[in-house]
């Protein structure tokens, strides 16, 4: 069995879906094939923008959403399908799904509410849209397939917006549902992104989150391997929009990809390893549109630790904030950590990094800047008669910041790393505003301007990986 995962781009054009539907049929000669296939690219933003426009009283653009989310969808099943019966069924069902939508949305406008449950709702169409497309698509070349919903095999709990798989429940299920799809000949096109609770309300599992729906359902399957076909030939030593000459990797552990994700790699979700770790399924990163690339090869063991670089590869993330709660009266004062991340727990703010100077009694820690101005409210709640009584003096936000991160094996133990990070940025003159060393020495990261980013990762870059 073989899962094989479809990005944005790989079904974002006819010529693209045509590519797809070419590795699918060829993979599904010689074993079953489960395919995932994300939103076309751009869907999932429209369909997010339509439910926040309409929310905020927009009905022009609950109108517009049908033609607009039916337009790239229509464009490609004309190119791809000849006119005549499947066309005009596949048209019916694209259509329906849409009409769906408007529903959807022209609630959304009535009730000027947005809840992150209707959202999780709304934003999974893209995903069914391109579902059925590539279905029609795969049985139009004379490979059976047939379109299959997530939320009927994948059971997650109910955090909408970021909601994770309850692994047994959802081997039963999907085994129950894909077995006689399997044993009618079929290929199932299942979409990614997106569950069920036990109730059977859809929920999402995070954006980017159709590379973690493959790996639950290679989980789940008991999958030889887990393929996620994209715009890249694999893991690449940093994002190759920072940094033009950046290299591919042959093969890297689970936890070097998952800190490479986790710091803003976009190539893979960094919940992705997961579930493949626990049954040591291995994850291929290919490139839809150069298959005969080797790929990248995330499994147990990182192969070019042995290339002599100390570091791997460098990865970066932008829009994030500094939170500093600082004061006299903090010193000695056990608990404050504990309320601090407590009252910031409560909110949507994901603590990126965490620096504790005791003798400046201060607490800092980096988090997305979409969520300071919520970690800043429940700070102030938190603290309020500590701050009327100068228990705590300050607490204060710096925004504009990013984290870079050098990821790698190779670093564990061996001296120097961080004092050559730390040359490399004063030679460059980038500011360092906090410092965190995983403690597996996989990873040293840390906090600069925004505006720094680009800078401090291509002399990374060049210092450690082109070495
Ligand atoms: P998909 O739609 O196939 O899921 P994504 O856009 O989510 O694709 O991820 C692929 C993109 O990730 C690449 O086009 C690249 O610009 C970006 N990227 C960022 N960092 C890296 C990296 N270290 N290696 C490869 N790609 C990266
Ligand atoms: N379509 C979803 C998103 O844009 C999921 C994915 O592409 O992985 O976030
Ligand atoms: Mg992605």
């Amino acid at each position: 069995m073989l899962v094989m995962k479809f990005g944005g781009t790989s079904v974002g054009s006819a010529a693209a879906i045509s590519q797809t539907a070419e590795l699918l049929a060829e993979h599904s000669t010689r074993e079953r094939v489960v395919g995932i296939v994300s939103a076309m690219s751009g869907v999932t933003n429209t369909l997010l923008s339509k439910a926040a426009a309409a929310a905020a009283g927009d009905s022009d653009g609950v109108d517009a959403a049908r033609a607009a989310l039916l337009a790239p969808h229509r464009a490609v099943l004309v190119d791809l399908l000849p006119l005549g019966d499947r066309r005009r069924e596949t048209e019916a069902a694209l259509g329906g799904l849409a009409d769906e939508v408007a529903r959807m949305l022209y609630s959304v406008y009535v009730l000027r509410e947005l809840s992150p449950r209707a959202s999780d709702r709304i934003v999974t169409f893209g995903e069914r849209m391109s579902s059925v497309l590539l279905a029609a698509v795969l049985n139009e070349r004379g490979v059976p397939a047939q379109a299959v919903a997530s939320d009927k095999l994948i059971v997650t709990d109910s955090v909408f917006g970021g909601a994770s798989p309850l692994l047994d429940r959802t081997s039963e299920k999907a085994q129950a549902t894909l077995e006689p799809i399997f044993n009618a000949g079929l290929l199932p096109v299942v979409t990614g992104f997106f569950g069920a609770d036990e109730r059977g309300i859809t929920t999402t599992l995070g954006r980017g989150g159709s590379d973690y729906s493959a790996s639950i359902l290679g989980h789940a399957l008991q999958a030889r391997a887990i393929w996620i076909w994209t715009d890249v030939d694999g893991v690449l030593t940093a994002d190759p929009r920072l940094v033009p000459d950046a290299r591919t990797m042959s093969a890297i552990s689970y936890a070097e990809a998952t800190e490479l994700a986790y710091f803003g790699a976009k190539v893979i979700h960094p919940k992705t390893m997961h579930p493949a770790v626990e049954r040591g399924i291995p994850i291929w990163i290919k490139n839809t549109f150069r298959p005969d690339a080797p790929g990248t090869m995330i499994g147990p063991e990182s192969v070019d630790s042995g290339s002599g670089h100390l570091a791997q590869a460098i990865a970066s993330i932008s829009d994030l904030a500094a939170i500093t709660v600082e004061g006299r009266g903090l010193l000695g004062v056990s608990d404050v950590t504990a309320r601090v991340f407590t009252a910031v727990g409560r909110t949507s703010a994901n603590v990126y990094m965490i620096s504790q100077a005791s003798s400046q009694h201060s607490v800092t820690f980096i988090v997305q800047g979409a969520a300071v101005d919520d970690a800043l409210a429940a700070l102030h709640g938190e603290f309020e008669s500590d701050l009327a009584r100068e228990r705590v003096l300050s607490i204060a936000a710096v925004r504009e910041l990013a984290i870079v991160a050098v990821v790698g094996g190779a670093m564990r133990g061996t001296p120097g790393v961080a004092g050559r990070i730390f040359a490399t940025m004063g030679d460059e003159n980038v500011n360092i505003v906090a410092i965190a060393q995983g403690s597996s020495e996989l990873n040293i990261s840390f906090a600069i301007a925004a505006n720094d980013v680009h800078r401090a990762v291509t002399a990374l870059h060049a210092a450690f990986v082109l070495g």
